[in-house]
């Protein structure tokens, strides 16, 4: 692949970043703490974020891929790409709405009708109103297309009954993209269709579910009778396994983009170029976490931040090459099973390394008052758990690997 970018890539990305520059405020800037902890919370930092994602809706700079249409730029994946490592590079807060953003309006816009575009997508970009994903059940994760919950024809309605769980900001959701069982009797991939479900519905319940980071992200919902009018179905019924692999596939590419900046910005916070600093918000590797010497000076401990550091590099390297093959109009490759597989576990790897640096400090959670970098790091080392869980556990990606790509057997 080429590692030049065009004229009009580098284009845009200085617009971007003008009008970061120009527009995010200074105490929201690197400021890791703030926009990692809890950040699914409701409160203050909640309220941020979507302040944040309305400044840059208003100035034209969300879904930026959406066709101009609908609200977007129509930009090419690579300006998705710079688009992502400006806003990383600056520390910007997270945007809200991804679930609505990155996964169902690309479906709506490929099996939606017309009116569900017009309805939906505009209040999807201005955070006006927040989706979830319906998707996960108690007992079917991996094997998503084993769900249970039902909808039943009623008149101009579906009527749904069943439970959902993991559903990630359903607390704040005014909107869910629910998978239903329309046919039993069908073979399971065959008998369920996706419906878009107002959360404000009389019969729906939505119970916060508690991380062991002490996070309150993800809920368990609960439908009892809920009446979804049948505009609301999208693709046709008993068609919903097709329109979910739509919204997954859409997933696995958010994902991807993440990968290629992700681990290399996390090793930035781990090392600090400039060596030791007795600033204990310094980069980790540079604080003095011992008497004396800072680990940076411990030659071990360089060695295994080079191995890290080698290991992002490649992560970032398939990743391009992933984006490579989808600019020439391939279909997505196997490349994102590696991905996903590498990235999550390295992260796992390098947050545990965090945890042998800073010793017994490393049990300090956030606030406590000797907290090395406010227990950012403890946090991140629970969080790392989930990220090998979600979108995949790292099993299924190993067979999907060993299946696809090796040709082994299945077992
Ligand atoms: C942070 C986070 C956010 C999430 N957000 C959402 C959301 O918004 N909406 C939503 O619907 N879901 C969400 N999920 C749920 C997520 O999709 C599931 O957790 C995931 O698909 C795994 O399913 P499960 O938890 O039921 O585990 P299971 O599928 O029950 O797996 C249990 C264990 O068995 C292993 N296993 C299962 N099948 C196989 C196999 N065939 N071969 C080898 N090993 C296997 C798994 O790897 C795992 O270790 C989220 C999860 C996390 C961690």
């Amino acid at each position: 692949m080429d590692f030049r970018f065009s004229d009009e890539d580098e284009n845009f990305r200085s617009e971007l970043r003008r009008w970061l520059e120009a527009n995010l405020p200074s105490g929201h800037r690197k400021n890791a703490f703030a926009i990692e902890f809890f950040a699914n919370e409701v409160g203050e930092e909640w309220e941020k974020r979507v302040a944040w994602h309305k400044t840059m809706h208003s100035a034209g700079w969300i879904a930026i891929q959406y066709p101009t249409q609908y609200g977007g730029r129509g930009a090419s994946l690579t300006q998705q790409y710079i688009y992502d490592e400006e806003l990383n590079h600056l520390g910007a807060p997270q945007l809200v709405n991804g679930q609505g953003i990155g996964l169902v309006g690309p479906t709506l816009m490929h099996w939606g009708t017309e009116e569900q575009r017009r309805r939906y997508l505009p209040k999807m970009l201005s955070a006006e109103e927040i989706w979830c994903q319906g998707y996960s059940e108690p007992g079917s994760g991996s094997d998503l297309a084993s769900l249970q919950t039902r909808a039943v024809e009623d008149g101009d309605d579906f009527v749904v009954n069943g439970q959902k769980v993991w559903t990630s900001d359903a607390h704040h959701a005014d909107m869910c993209f629910l998978l239903v069982r329309t046919d039993p009797t069908a073979p399971k991939h065959k008998g369920i269709s996706y419906l878009l479900v107002n959360m404000h519905s009389p019969g729906v319940t939505v119970r916060p579910l508690v991380q062991m980071t002490g996070d309150r992200g993800f809920n368990e919902m609960f439908f009892e009778d809920v009446r979804v009018p049948k505009r609301n179905l999208v693709g046709g019924k008993n068609n919903g396994w097709l329109v979910a692999l739509t919204s997954l596939m859409y997933e696995r590419r958010a994902r991807d983009m993440t990968a290629i900046v992700l681990e290399l910005a996390t090793l930035a916070r781990l090392v600090d170029k400039q060596g030791a600093s007795t600033d204990a918000r310094a980069p980790l590797a540079g604080s003095k976490t011992k008497p004396g010497n800072s680990a940076w000076e411990d030659s071990r401990v360089r060695q295994r931040i080079a191995e890290f550091a080698c290991e992002a590099w490649a992560i970032r390297y398939v990743g391009l090459r992933q984006l490579s093959r989808q600019l020439k109009g391939l279909p997505p490759g196997p490349e994102s099973s590696i991905q996903k597989l590498a990235f999550s576990e390295l992260n796992l790897r390098i947050q545990k390394f965090a945890m042998e640096l800073l010793g017994a400090y490393g049990q300090m959670t956030h606030q406590a008052p000797l907290a090395i970098d406010d227990g950012k790091w403890s946090y991140r080392m629970l969080a790392a758990r989930g990220m090998i869980i979600g979108a995949g556990t790292s099993e299924i990606q190993r067979n999907v690997i060993g299946e696809r790509v090796l040709g082994l057997p299945r077992g």
